[in-house]
Formats: structure tokens, sequence, C-alpha cells
């Protein structure tokens, strides 16, 4: 007799997800973590101050609500406490000049927001709207699917059927297009440009990546049609809420428990070794949350590692603050959830590049997010508290785009993060005159700092691994090894490092289980008789 069914390694999103479904499928799971808490890149903790309930690192929870996980677990989760608040001004760009364009909850507010910069733009939204809609589920349905499979299969064929072999061609086209040229090409107003580029940064690509004009638009659309929900409460709310229903449906979750070795007999994966040398034994499967680099070069010793690269690292700021911070110009940036901080397109394309060049950027893209806007209850008497993050950095260092700080470490120092965040405080403070005054604390998270809180952000990476497309959607993680199954039978591969990729939305977690809960082959075909 095995321990468990099913050794999930690892307590992510994907991870909880997977072992949530399995669980309600009548699996005996066991999820095991090597850090303290639940959650990995979701937790919510008091960083600064006493009261002041920070989301550490995720934070926006559209990609969760929007996905398949959330669709079947949902009613469970609210019945265990988990509640989503939502806000009708999701996110906001605001420019060096003070003005600031806005992106709404409905065609027809957003249409007239872009006729406001430049006469059409609205209509040039709705065309784009009345052209995305129709094939919505082939766009979604790429992130929603286990491509190299008979279900990536069917969508293709699916595809085929709807559009014909030149409208497939076109489509296909449409998708490779780079944000810059999606963005130039449909609307006017460098504003408009400037509203949606920052958002190619949450997808892990830059403005001139291809693919990214894909992204700009399916993020669009995700953000007008389903707001920028998180949970009451923060992040590990939904973490809490899982944990209860995998555990009422007889299923073990334990931290501090690191998993050393898949253990292998006969080619299957039959269990798991932890650091202190104790073996697990399951049954059925082993469920891997991990990046490439640890799969191959830790738990998997001997197999060769496939290729696979990482994108650029990431900060994180968190300040509490004396009073709600008070923005100079438009008053609806006051209830944004999400202000980018940029001179628009090309800012963010010029700060992409000074990264990837291995360059602190001299104006980086700023993401301002204000989770009070919908959650008083983050900070005392609903004070003040943001949550800032910076997409645009390198790993190692090799200068300072605007030539004043000391890079010549080349790595992540204390001091390095630090007089980087006073710029990025000093370009927020331009735009919320109070800000300086009102800071209780400040807590900064460099690169370094999230690798060593979660192995799976390796060098500082909060994606897991570069989205470029030679490493992105049918060739995720690796052109070598698409796909979750790994070169060991019964061992499966999940997180952001795998296809559909990074984000909340769970979907590795969810195509693996939902993979391992279907029946037999042959029972398969006696039901269809
Ligand atoms: C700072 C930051 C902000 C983000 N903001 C957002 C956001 O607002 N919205 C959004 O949708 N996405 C956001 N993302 C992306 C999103 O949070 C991640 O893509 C997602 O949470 C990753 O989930 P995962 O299941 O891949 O695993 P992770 O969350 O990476 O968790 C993996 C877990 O596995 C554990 N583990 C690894 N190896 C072992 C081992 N050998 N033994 C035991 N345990 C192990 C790790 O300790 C970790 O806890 C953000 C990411 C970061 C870093």
């Amino acid at each position: 007799m095995a321990d468990h069914d099913a050794i999930v390694v690892g307590s992510g999103i994907n991870s909880l997800a997977c072992a949530a479904l399995l669980a309600r499928g009548g699996w005996k799971v066991c999820v095991l973590e090597r850090s303290d808490t639940l959650g990995g890149a979701i937790q919510t903790a008091e960083l600064t101050e006493p009261g002041y309930r920070h989301d550490v690192f995720s934070a926006w929870h559209p990609l969760w609500v929007g996905g398949a996980a959330h669709a079947e677990l949902g009613d469970e989760l609210a019945v265990r406490g988990l509640e989503y608040l939502n806000t009708e001004h999701p996110t906001a760009t605001l420019y060096p000049d003070g003005e600031a364009a806005f992106l709404l909850r409905n065609a027809d507010a957003n249409a007239a927001e872009l006729d406001r910069n430049a006469a059409g733009d609205g209509e040039a939204w709705r065309r784009m709207l009345a052209s995305f809609f129709p094939n919505a589920d082939l766009s979604f349905g790429v992130l929603g699917t286990e491509l190299w499979s008979r279900d990536g299969l069917g969508l293709g064929l699916k595809a085929l059927r709807r559009l014909g072999r030149r409208g497939l061609a076109e489509f296909t086209g449409d998708v490779l297009a780079t944000s810059r040229d999606w963005l130039s090409g449909t609307f006017a107003s460098e504003r408009a440009h400037g509203l949606l580029a920052p958002w190619v940064l949450h997808t892990g690509l830059g403005p001139d990546s291809a693919a990214s004009g894909f992204m700009t638009q399916v993020i669009a659309v995700a953000i007008q049609e389903g707001g920028m929900p998180i949970p009451r409460g923060g992040g590990a709310k939904l973490v809490d809420a899982l944990a209860a229903l995998i555990r009422d449906n007889g299923g073990v979750l334990e931290t501090g428990r690191d998993v050393e070795r898949v253990v292998v007999a006969e080619g299957e994966a039959s269990g798991v070794q932890l650091a202190d040398g104790e073996e697990l034994t399951a049954e059925r499967a082993v469920i891997a949350n991990v990046t490439p680099t640890q799969l191959y070069g830790r738990l998997l010793q001997g197999e060769a590692p496939p290729a696979f690269r990482y994108g650029r690292s990431e900060m994180q700021i968190h300040f509490a603050l004396s009073e709600p911070p008070r923005w100079e110009g438009d008053e609806r940036l006051a209830q944004t959830a999400i202000v980018h901080l940029t001179p628009g397109l090309d800012g963010v394309s010029r700060a992409v590049n000074e990264a990837e060049r291995g360059l602190l950027p001299a104006e980086a893209t700023v993401v301002v997010g204000q989770p009070l806007t919908m959650d008083p209850s983050r900070a005392p008497g609903g004070q003040g508290l943001l949550w800032i993050q910076l997409q645009e950095l390198p790993w190692q260092i090799k200068g300072d785009a605007a030539g004043e700080l000391d890079t010549k470490d080349g790595t992540w120092t204390e001091e390095l993060r630090e007089r980087y965040a006073d710029r990025i405080q000093g370009r927020i403070a331009a735009h919320v005159p109070n800000l300086e005054s009102s800071v209780l604390k400040r807590v900064v998270l460099s690169p370094a700092d999230l690798q060593a809180a979660n192995i799976n952000l390796h060098h500082g990476d909060p994606y897991s691994g570069s989205l470029a497309l030679d490493q992105n959607l049918l060739w995720r993680p690796s052109p070598a090894s698409p796909g979750h199954a790994t070169p060991v039978k019964r061992l499966w591969q999940i997180g952001a490092s795998t296809h559909p990729g990074p984000g909340l939305g769970a979907g590795s977690g969810t195509l693996v289980a939902k993979r391992l809960l279907e029946p037999p082959l042959l029972e398969r075909i006696r039901k269809l008789r």
C-alpha cells in the first residue's frame, strides 16, 4: 500500500488547484511545501506595520476568477470563506505631464474614454471587440488547452472548420504581431498606446516581442469584462480556502517539507525523498510544481536537462502610509486598482530594452497597486497601503541607464536595492505630493530576495521562465520537452514554467488534474456505447 495516491511537490496555486480537484475526485493527495507557509507566490503578511496586510507577491486575481479551476471550485471555496471584491476602475496610465488614460468596465465607457484623446479611437475599440469576441473561445482556448494532445488537435480543427485555411493563416498571423504594431495600427492616440502597452509586462513580454499584440488584446478584453478582482482580506484567503477544501476531502498539506528527489522504480515515479531522508510513496502520480532547473538539476538527477531560459527580474516595494495617497490630476486615480506610470509605449519599450541589456532602467514602468480601493480592511482605518511592482530589471547588473547608481558589484546588494527603490519612490511622489510625508514604513524585495523567498522565482523572474515565443504556448516549458508529461512515467510537471505559463489561473494544475481524472480508455469506450 502506498502512502498516497498522488504527491504534489510545492504548494503554489497550480499545486493547490490540482490537489483540490484530485481530492474531490476521490484521490488521496499529499501536498509537500518546503517553506513555512502554503501558497508559493500568494502570501499575505503584516510586512510593514501591525494591521497592514500586504500581498507580498501576487495580488490581482482576474486570471483565477476567469479560469477553469475557479469555475469548478468557486462555490465550494466561497463556502470556506473566500469572497471576491471588484471595481469599476481596474486600471489607468498616468503620464509624466499629469494626464491619465483609463480602461473601464464596459465597451461604451471605454470608447468614450478613448475618443477623449483622439476622435475615432472609440470606434477602433469597438471594431477590436467585434473581431475579438466571435473567436474568443479560440483565443482563450489556446491558454486553457493541453496543446500537445488530442484536445489541442481538436482546438486546431475547430479553428480550421470555422475560419478556413486562409482565415486560419490570417488569425495565426495576427496572433504573432507585436504589441507595438497592433497598437499603432489600431489607435491614433499615443495615450491609447500607453494605456495598454504596460500590460504586456504582466505577461512577461515586452511591447516589441512576437505575440505581444495578441496578449495585449486578450488582457484588454479580460480587464473590461472581468475587472480586477481581489479576495477580501488578501490573497492568502484563496490559499486558506483551497487548503480547507483539500483537507475536507481527505488530503494532507505539510509545510517545512523539502523534496530532494523523485524516487523512480522501473522507469516510473513511485514517490519522493525529502531532504531529511524520509521517503513517501505515491500509487498513481507525483506532480512537481518546479522549474526545469530544479526538475532536472535536483529531483531527477541523471536526466539531461532541456535548454531553458529565464526572463527579466522583478522588484516589489510595499508602503504602509499614515493617510491615503493624494493623487494630483484626475480624481479617478484615487479609485483605480492599478495605475501604471510611464511615458507611454516607447517608454515601456525603452525600459524593457535597457533591462534586457543589463541596465537599471532610467524611467521604469511603475505598477502602482492600490488594494484599498476595494478592500479597506487591509490597513487600519483604511489609511494607506501601496503595492508596487517593477518588471523591467536585470539579474546581472551591467550599469545604470540613468548613470546615477553605483552598480560595480553587478549583483543585487541591499544598498542598490534601496537606492533604486528611492528612484521609484521619487517617481510616484511627483504625482502624489503627500507620499513622502506619509510613509510609515517601506519594505523592498529585490530580485535576490524573491529568489530567496521562493526557489521557483529563479533569478527573481516572477514568471519562472522567459515567455519568448520559442518557450511559450506549444513550446513551453521547452521545445524539446513541451507539455506536462516528463521522461519518467507517472511524473508530471506543473507550475508557471509550464503551459499556459504564469499567473493565478492555475492552468497547468487544472490540465494535469483533469487528465489524471479521465476514466481509463476502456471505461470511456464503454460509456460511448
Ligand atoms: C511579485 C509577483 C507578483 C505577481 N503578481 C501577480 C498578480 O497580481 N496576478 C497574477 O495572476 N499573477 C501574478 N504573479 C504571477 C503568479 O503569482 C505566479 O505565476 C503563480 O503564483 C505561480 O504559481 P505556481 O503554481 O507556479 O507556483 P509558485 O507560486 O511559484 O509556488 C511554488 C511552490 O513550490 C515550492 N517548492 C518548489 N520546489 C519544492 C521542493 N523541491 N519541495 C517542496 N516545495 C517546493 C516553493 O517553495 C513554492 O512555495 C506574480 C508573481 C510574482 C513573483
